[in-house]
């Protein structure tokens, strides 16, 4: 019994990218689950969500109701944190963006990582008296993952793609941020809860998304949650080579379908 899920964002209208995401999972799967991944209270909005049930059922895909949304499940992410609060696994960290910044440029070479330097570490060296002073003093902080000491804990790890073992690199992002300034949670750490909660057994996603499967094994490990396997598929790219994003207006369903568009045309424009 293979269980697979579609996990979009509702901060703006499905695309090609999409379409493609939601068919391959829904392929794939015995059992096909829609997680609405609306964490982010200030870009998250409700005609998004129901444009997202609206071009699903229009491309004829039907999924295990109800679909599940991440805002419901505040109290399992705290949970969670908790854990590896516990086990001294976490730190606050009070930098601002300028202020990572002006380290990485001070200290004149920085890790990069699939999304840019790596956080340099800097408040993984804060004193826990001083962590808790500034706390206190209402200063804003975000919470983040001591992933070498995580590692440790965890010994190797492996990751299941298309098949085939990979050994897990945790530390190609550094210490990510577990729960963020504006939000007691982050999109790695409510995955990997919400995927074993919802018992998918398969997750497939656009492979833009592969990088990200290193860390949420490390988390799964960490929570000692069930491991899924993966299947990232290639991104659809536009004309130019570049792959969609929100901002092009013009390839979301809504605008295609407006354009006359069906459901077979956008099959076989995104190749399936
Ligand atoms: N919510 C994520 C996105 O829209 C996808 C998360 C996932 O599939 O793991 O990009």
């Amino acid at each position: 019994m293979i269980v697979t899920r579609f996990a979009p964002s509702p901060t703006g209208l499905l695309h090609l990218g999409h379409a493609l995401a939601a068919i391959t999972a829904h392929e794939s799967g015995d059992d096909f689950l829609l997680r609405i991944e609306d964490i982010d209270k200030g870009r998250s909005r409700d005609k998004f969500i129901e444009a997202i049930f609206f071009d699903l059922k229009w491309l004829g895909l039907s999924w295990d109701e109800p679909s599940l949304r991440q805002s419901t499940r505040m109290g399992a992410y705290a949970e969670a944190l908790v854990n590896l609060k516990a086990r001294g696994l976490v730190y606050p960290c009070f930098c601002t963006r300028a202020e990572i910044a002006q380290e990485i440029a001070r200290a004149g070479e920085a890790q990069h990582g699939p999304e840019g330097p790596l956080y340099p570490g800097t408040c993984r060296a804060l004193p826990a008296e001083e962590g808790l002073r500034r706390m206190g003093a209402g200063e804003s902080f975000a919470l983040r993952l001591d992933v070498a000491k995580a590692a440790v804990l965890t010994g190797p790890l492996t990751l299941k793609e298309h098949g085939h073992l990979h050994p897990v690199d945790p530390m190609r992002f550094g210490d990510i941020v577990i729960a963020r300034k504006d939000m007691p949670t982050s999109y790695h750490l409510a995955v990997v809860v919400d995927d074993a909660h919802q018992q998918v057994s398969l997750v497939t996603r656009g492979e833009d998304l592969l990088p990200a499967t290193h860390i949420q094994r490390l988390l799964q490990a960490l929570l000692r949650l069930p491991e899924p396997s993966y299947a990232h598929h290639p991104l659809v790219l536009d004309d130019t080579g570049k792959k969609f994003s929100k901002r092009d207006g013009a390839v979301t369903l809504q605008s295609l379908r407006e354009a006359g568009l069906t459901p077979a045309d956008i099959r076989a424009r995104i190749g399936i």
